[in-house]
């Protein structure tokens, strides 16, 4: 589904992925973990197709198609979905326009018709309940005042209501509590199904305790230097990160 091949990529003038090579299937779940400062987010923001990342070599493609060529939308409307580290607040409009505009957007690009308000209302209200979500989020403004939890739960419904095939959730565990954290991976895993695929970006192994991944890999120095299985973080959560830093090559 997704296929990353010697990915490089140069931020500000700064090499920052240095041949990252990454194969992704239908259904499975895919955690990368990596010190601070590893490339991870600006992974996710180059398949997200972010402004200020240069390719300078290698290849993503995306059931088959060169993900690069494609817009930010081209990429939404294909079905990838980004939930960034830090989610944008926008003040004064409100979360259920928002979230309908986004869905249109993604269907017009579809050549699928719109949904109307009230189409839109009973999409939300089957979502809804697939998460177990009370819908309390929906009538404020985009993130505005929401605590961290509460942001990461308005993304885990957008992912729903959006329904697409490769979700990045970048650090989608930071800052939040032990419920939050639950409820979040509640969400994921109630998500999951055979044609959707998940990458979880975390710092930490704790994540994975909830959303158990099918493979585990490390980044660090802007590259994969380590895959396995659920094993592989409670590795790192024993040794860590100082451990894989060890294995990059010896004055790289
Ligand atoms: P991680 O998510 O693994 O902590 P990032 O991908 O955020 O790492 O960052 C990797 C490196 O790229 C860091 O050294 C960071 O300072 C640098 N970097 C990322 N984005 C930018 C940017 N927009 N401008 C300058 N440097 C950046
Ligand atoms: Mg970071
Ligand atoms: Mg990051």
């Amino acid at each position: 589904m997704l296929k990353i091949d010697n990915l490089h990529v140069r931020v500000a003038g700064k090499d920052i992925l240095k041949g990252l090579t990454l194969d992704v299937q239908p259904g499975q779940v895919h955690a990368i973990m990596g010190p601070n400062g590893a490339g991870k987010s600006t992974l996710g923001n180059v398949i997200a197709g972010r402004e200020g990342y240069e390719v300078t070599a290698g290849s993503i493609s995306f059931d088959g198609r060169d993900l690069l060529a494609l817009e930010p939308e081209e990429r939404a409307a294909a079905g990838v979905f980004m939930a960034f580290q830090y989610p944008v607040e926008i003040p004064g409009v409100n979360n259920t326009y928002f979230l309908r505009a986004a869905l249109n957007a993604q269907r017009k690009a579809r050549g699928e018709s719109e949904l109307d308000s009230m189409q839109f209302l009973k999409r939300v209200r089957e979502k809804l309940a697939v998460l177990h979500l009370k819908d309390d989020l929906l009538q404020r403004a985009v993130n505005e005042g929401f605590s961290g939890g509460e942001k990461k739960r308005n993304e885990i419904f957008q992912l729903a209501l959006l329904e697409p095939r490769l979700a990045i959730l970048d650090e989608t565990d930071s800052g939040l509590d032990i419920d939050a954290l639950r409820s979040v991976a509640e969400g994921v895993n109630a998500l999951r199904s055979p044609d959707r695929a998940f990458v979880v970006v975390t710092h930490y192994q704790r994540l994975l305790d909830y959303i158990r991944p099918d493979v585990v890999h490390v980044l660090a120095d802007g590259r994969i230097v380590e895959t396995g299985g659920p094993e592989l973080a409670l590795e790192l959560e024993a040794h860590g990160y100082a451990w894989v830093k060890d294995r990059i090559a010896p004055g790289a």
